[in-house]
């Protein structure tokens, strides 16, 4: 009997096969999660069509079940975090931050409505703009912040009156199979269904002829698969996906007054985080203070489990990630670049890698032209502004950046011209339940969070009423 069982129908469902779920700081198989079945998938599809049509009619129940939801994580924010770290391998201060946040999205969606629009009220017609929900949303998530991208999705799509079927990442089910089971306390049977399996139920989940919409958060690879599948049944997607973000700092600003934050926003969970800085462009004639400061925060950082209290970097959360950092930092050395950091191995069975600043790193080695999603760092020198911004929008992401700055109206002169769905003055990976999310070239279709987010699980329905 797993622990961990899926919540089909407000109830905990097993299975007879399973997913291990690993612990990355030791590399020890920590847990089992059940491998959906498809006859299982369908009871959850079935489950959440026959529990949205008494949802959808009731938006005082949503608003008030939704404030639930927050309660339910702040409430048990203590265990869910702790599970978290587990699975996940973050610092347990960033687990809590991670929950904090998602409840603080439930109560953000909580409180926002969707008021009817009157586009025209005359003598010939009265035409009503109304938002209806969808019916039936699949939302698929990744490993890097479990909790609270599912969150971006389970606050809206329930709010405009989906139910929802949540299909977490095979490397970290356990937290969101946790959430399934202690928000039926705040949400009727089916409203909320979480199953988990490997990375083959993803498919089955957009095939699926249910759901009317999938919300999709991972790489840009497989959402490309996603949307595929998703047309066969013309499903709506949002897919947020992968991201190169730039920060380019302007020549104005002191290099030592910067460099801890931005340090921490490229290492911000370990480099695992869609919108952090993952190309460093500084001015050329201040290039080796900022090589200087970052490396030395980075052989400073406590490197170790994120259960222990003093540990800033956990380790990366599975082996073929912390694969992919090493060969790009190796790759990136063959073609000239300098390693500025310690790269002594680190002594663990875990998935570490040590924080690594790349210095002299030519735009076309690899670890400057994909998204590393890892802990390792380009710093690349620019001699104009025209230049660094060419650089910065060089890439077929189009995620997020920011620019760096003292005199912050030129800084946004310069961040209105990044390519991106997200530009940021002074700081970066800030992202807030108000304003949308939304990816530019590969990085994306749709939008979520903000009302716009929550437009996005509606389908219009204009109701024109004739005067007679
Ligand atoms: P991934 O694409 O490997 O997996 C994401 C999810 O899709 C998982 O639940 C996985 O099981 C599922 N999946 C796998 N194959 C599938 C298929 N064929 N059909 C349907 N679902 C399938 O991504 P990941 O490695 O878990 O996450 C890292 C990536 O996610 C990075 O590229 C990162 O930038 C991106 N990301 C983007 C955002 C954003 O908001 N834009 C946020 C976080 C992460």
């Amino acid at each position: 009997m797993s622990d961990y069982p899926m919540i089909i129908d407000g109830k905990p469902v097993t299975s007879t096969e399973w997913i291990t779920v690993e612990n990355p700081a030791s590399g020890a198989p920590y847990a089992q999660a059940p491998a959906c079945t498809p006859d299982q998938l369908d009871a959850a599809m079935q489950s959440a069509a026959r529990a949205q049509i008494s949802w959808a009619a009731d938006p005082a129940h949503r608003r008030h079940a939704l404030q639930e939801c927050a309660a339910v994580l702040s409430k048990n924010l203590e265990q869910i975090a702790a599970l978290l770290t587990i699975e996940q391998g973050k610092p347990i201060a960033e687990s809590r931050r991670e929950i904090g946040a998602a409840a603080a999205w439930f109560t953000y969606y909580s409180a926002l409505d969707q008021p009817v629009q009157v586009v025209q009220d005359d003598a010939a017609a009265r035409i009503e703009v109304h938002h209806k929900p969808l019916g039936v949303i699949a939302a698929i998530t990744p490993w890097n912040y479990p909790i609270l991208l599912a969150s971006w999705k389970l606050a809206p799509a329930l709010r405009a009156g989906n139910s929802v079927v949540l299909k977490p990442s095979p490397f970290t089910p356990l937290t969101s199979l946790l959430i399934g089971r202690l928000f039926t306390e705040a949400l009727p049977a089916g409203v909320l269904n979480v199953i988990s399996g490997p990375n083959e139920l993803g498919p089955l989940v957009t095939a699926h002829p249910t759901p009317r919409k999938i919300s999709f958060t991972g790489s840009t690879r497989t959402g490309k698969q996603v949307a595929e599948t998703a047309a066969a049944t013309l499903k709506r997607v949002t897919l947020e996906l992968g991201g190169n973000d730039a920060a380019i700092v302007l020549d104005d600003i002191d290099p030592g007054a910067i460099a801890e934050k931005l340090f921490w926003s490229a290492f911000i969970n370990n480099g695992q985080t869609c919108i952090a800085i993952k190309r460093l462009f500084v001015p050329q004639s201040a290039y080796d203070k900022y090589v200087e400061a970052l490396a030395a925060i980075a052989d400073t950082a406590v490197l170790g489990a994120g259960t222990d209290p003093a540990t800033q970097l956990g380790p990366l959360n599975n082996p073929a990630q912390r694969d992919r950092v090493t060969a790009l930092v190796d790759e990136a050395v063959r073609s000239g670049a300098r390693i500025a950091t310690d790269s002594s191995a680190f002594d663990s069975s875990g998935y570490f890698h040590r924080p690594t600043i790349l210095a002299d790193v030519p735009d076309s080695a690899r670890v400057v032209a994909e998204e590393q999603f890892g802990p390792a760092l380009p710093i690349l020198g620019y001699d104009s502004v025209d230049e660094a911004i060419a650089r910065a929008n060089s890439t077929e992401f189009g995620l997020a950046g920011s620019v760096w700055g003292s005199d912050t109206e030129r800084a946004q002169k310069v961040a209105d011209r990044l390519e991106c769905g997200t530009a940021w003055v002074n700081t970066h990976a800030a992202p807030s339940p108000r304003a949308p999310f939304t990816g530019v070239k590969d990085s994306g279709l749709g939008v979520e969070n903000g009302p716009w987010g929550l437009d996005s699980y509606t389908q219009l329905q204009t109701q024109y009423i004739a005067r007679t």
